[in-house]
């Protein structure tokens, strides 16, 4: 099964990737995370990325879906994936389905309010080990600060300031209508209110789209 995970900035894509690997044990693909290991690594592609990533705009199409291409070649996807963060803009969208050959099975758009998306990302830690998110509030860990399952300190990542927020979310509403558009046309949009508790978005996605 090939799916994709949409929606703005803090929806809960990235929590819902992490239940969703669980039940259906298909490899995760975010490109924020691949692009973050990038940038940690100081590699060309991170060079070129940080600037970006760091103002809140969208790295270029080309540099992502290259990155992508890539991704899509190795063997662990012969069953399909989940795939959070990709694609973002329509010319993504068709490039990704110009590497799939047959394109994707569905597109899970999580809407979302935006007092939800800003209360969500200013109050987000994350695993520096396993990359689970967690949240001061809607889901802090058992133990201060520290990962479930890893025992190490939750970070903060630096595009989670305000400032930074609001311009994502301005990035986003820009190219949003075009991907979901997109992938109306082809029949494969299944729409999902983001603003639940997860417990919920995830019995909704489970039950009522993928039938599991
Ligand atoms: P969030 O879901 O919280 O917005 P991500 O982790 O998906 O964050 O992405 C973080 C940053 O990585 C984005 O703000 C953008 O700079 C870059 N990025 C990730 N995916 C893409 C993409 N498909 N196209 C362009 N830039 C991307
Ligand atoms: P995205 O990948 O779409 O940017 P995340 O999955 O990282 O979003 O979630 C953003 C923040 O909101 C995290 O701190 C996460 O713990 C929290 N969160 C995710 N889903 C929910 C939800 N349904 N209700 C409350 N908080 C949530
Ligand atoms: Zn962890």
């Amino acid at each position: 099964m090939k799916l994709i995970l949409f929606g703005p900035p803090g929806a809960g894509k990235g929590t819902q990737a992490k239940l969703l690997i669980e039940k259906l044990k298909l490899p995760h693909i975010s490109t924020g995370d691949i692009l973050r290991s990038e940038v940690k690594n100081n590699t060309g592609l991170g060079k070129q990325a940080k600037g970006f990533m760091d103002a809140g705009k969208l790295v270029p199409d080309a540099l992502v879906t290259e990155m992508v291409r890539k991704r899509m070649q190795e063997p662990d996807l012969k069953n399909g994936f989940i795939l959070d963060g990709y694609p973002r803009t329509e010319a993504q969208a068709k490039a990704l389905d110009d590497i799939l050959k047959g394109g994707i099975d569905k597109a899970i758009y999580l809407s979302t309010s935006e007092r939800v998306v800003v209360q969500r990302l200013t109050g987000r830690r994350v695993c520096p080990k396993c990359g689970t998110n967690y949240h001061l509030t809607n889901m802090p860990p058992k133990k201060d600060m520290l990962c479930d399952k890893c025992q190490v300190g939750l970070f903060q990542r630096p595009d989670d300031n305000e400032a930074t927020v609001k311009n994502r979310l301005s990035v986003y509403l820009k190219e949003c209508s075009a991907v979901l558009d997109f992938y109306k046309k082809q029949g494969k949009l299944e729409d999902v209110s983001g603003d639940l508790d997860s417990g919920e978005v995830f019995k909704i996605i489970s039950e009522k789209i993928l039938a599991l």
